[in-house]
Parts: C-alpha cells; sequence; structure tokens
C-alpha cells in the first residue's frame, strides 16, 4: 500500500475517532435522534472528510442500520443503550468505527464485553492472523463476560468506495471459515454483544439504500433516472439516505416512491434496519484497521 494511502486512510480515521467522542457528549434522554445524525454527519465535513455513510443511532433492540428519516420525530430515550456508528471517507478512502452509550450504569457489562472483545481482537490480530481465530477470541470474550455474540453480524474488508469489500469476520467462532489479515488491507472489526438471542433480523423499515452492484438495464421514468444519476455521481458505491437527496426532490413522498421503486427493481441495494432476535439489547464497538506489512495501525483510535 503506497503512503498516500495510508495517510487518507489515517486523516479519515483521525476526523472518525474526533466525531465519534463528540457524538458520545450528545447522546442524552430527550434529545432528537435527527440532531444527533446530522450533527455527526455535519461535524465529519467541517473537519474535511465526508461521511461514507449516513450516521446510524440504533436504540435498544434495534442492532443496527437506523438513520433519522427526513421529519423524524424520535427522541433518545431515558433508559438502555444507544449505538452511533459512523463512516468517513477522504477520496474514498473509509474509515469506519461506533460506540455504545449506556443510559444508565446497569449497562455497563453489556457495554464491557463487546467493548473488550474489541480491545483484545485488536491486540491480537497481526499480518496474516485467521480470521476464524479473531471470531473465536471476540465470541469466548463476549460469553465470558455472560452475553451472547451476535453472530451473523461482524467485521469486514473495506475498499476504496467500499465499506463491505467482501470478506466478513463473523462474530461468532465457524471452524471453516477461510481468510486471513492481509498486509495491504483495511479491514472493519466490530464486535456485537447481546443479551437476547445472538441473532440479528430484518426489520421491514428500511432507511439506508447504495447504489447496485449489479445493475441491469431497467425501463425508467425520467424522474427515477435523474435521481440515480445524482446518487452515482455524489456517492458512487457507497450508502446514501433519503434525507441526503431532499435537494433533488422536494417532495418527500415523492422521493420515498422513487426510492423505493429503484430498489424493487434492482437498481438499489436497500439496508433494513436490524433488530436483535429475542428481543435483547445490543451493544456494539468497532475500529478500522490497515494491516500492513510488519504491522497492524488502528486508524479510529484517539
Ligand atoms: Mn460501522
Ligand atoms: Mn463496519
Amino acid at each position: 500500500m503506497e503512503q498516500v494511502e495510508v495517510e487518507k486512510l489515517l486523516r479519515a480515521g483521525e476526523i472518525a475517532a474526533r466525531v465519534r467522542e463528540e457524538a458520545e457528549r450528545l447522546v442524552k434522554p430527550g434529545v432528537p435522534v435527527i440532531e444527533i445524525c446530522e450533527t455527526v454527519e455535519r461535524r465529519i465535513r467541517e473537519l474535511g472528510g465526508e461521511p461514507a455513510f449516513p450516521c446510524n443511532v440504533s436504540i435498544n433492540q434495534v442492532a443496527a442500520h437506523y438513520t433519522s428519516p427526513i421529519g423524524d420525530e424520535s427522541l433518545i430515550p431515558d433508559e438502555g443503550v444507544v449505538k452511533v456508528d459512523i463512516g468517513v471517507h477522504v477520496d474514498g478512502y473509509i474509515a469506519d468505527t461506533a460506540t455504545t452509550i449506556a443510559l444508565s450504569p446497569r449497562y455497563e457489562g453489556l457495554l464491557d464485553a463487546a467493548r473488550e472483545a474489541l480491545e483484545r481482537a485488536l491486540e491480537f490480530i497481526k499480518p496474516g492472523t485467521p480470521f476464524k481465530a479473531v471470531s473465536r477470541l471476540i465470541e469466548d470474550v463476549i460469553r465470558r463476560k455472560g452475553y451472547r455474540p451476535i453472530g451473523n453480524l461482524g467485521g469486514h474488508s473495506i475498499g476504496r468506495y467500499r465499506i463491505h469489500a467482501g470478506e466478513s469476520i463473523p462474530n461468532s467462532y465457524e471452524p471453516f471459515l477461510p481468510g486471513s489479515f492481509k498486509p495491504g488491507r483495511v479491514y472493519a472489526i466490530e464486535p456485537f454483544a447481546t443479551n437476547g438471542k445472538g441473532v440479528a433480523v430484518d426489520a421491514p423499515e428500511v432507511y439506508i439504500y447504495a447504489l447496485s452492484q449489479s445493475r441491469l438495464r431497467r425501463r425508467m421514468k425520467d424522474a427515477e433516472k435523474k435521481l440515480l444519476a445524482v446518487i452515482a455521481s455524489r456517492y458512487r458505491t457507497l450508502p446514501f439516505t433519503e434525507r441526503w437527496l431532499s435537494d433533488v426532490v422536494g417532495d418527500v413522498e415523492q422521493l420515498r416512491r422513487i426510492l423505493k421503486r429503484l430498489s424493487k427493481i434492482g437498481m438499489l441495494t436497500s439496508y433494513p434496519v436490524l433488530v436483535e432476535a429475542g428481543r435483547g439489547l445490543v451493544s456494539q464497538f468497532e475500529h478500522t484497521i490497515v494491516v500492513l506489512e510488519k504491522e497492524v495501525l488502528v486508524t479510529t483510535r484517539r
């Protein structure tokens, strides 16, 4: 990997880490969720980055993929846990990081399980470490603390303008899982812990989309073509949300209709809100690493 690429990854990581810390101070009962999303995204831009995906604020049994829709009236609750997941890119070089805030001290154990799993995994990963050894370590740490890992969520390789570049590092042990941490690659490591079943399932709501990787030529209305062209030029293959497109289609209902239609015909991939199958509370911590020939850099640590 070239030095300029490492520098851009480090810059994205620095911005992400700073905004993550600011977000931790912002999360308090009664605060509108949309205020957190918009502040995080604005701060990323002010610090010289671009959001690599919409700021995710996932509360309690929601594991991931919630971002405020236009006009969101939801508030941070009085009880439970709040996960803030932040993505930053500099020229397509991505940092992906997440933290969990406990709204009362009794959730600290749940937070510790995911936080310690992440710290132990980061100490353990060296160039060449097999993915499955990291999966096993993450699962062991979380179970020993009395919680379950969410087995169908986990770390992933990251590419330029690609938040999920194809490889996965699940949060539970799979003895035949292939793959290892290779020099020159970027990965996100993200343990999720829960007091529920340990499975995330799709909810009906969709707030996050991305341009589909395999697109067929389809007949589209002019308004659909126009929106798709804006998405392709602004976000390439990175995820986006309706809040970011209200300058293109002013009528919210029409914007939602077009997004729904584009995902139905396969032009967009949708990322439904993920909820814990046993309605358990979910904690998550995440850092991004760059694997070099002889060392591993954590780009999103302060
Ligand atoms: Mn993330
Ligand atoms: Mn991630």
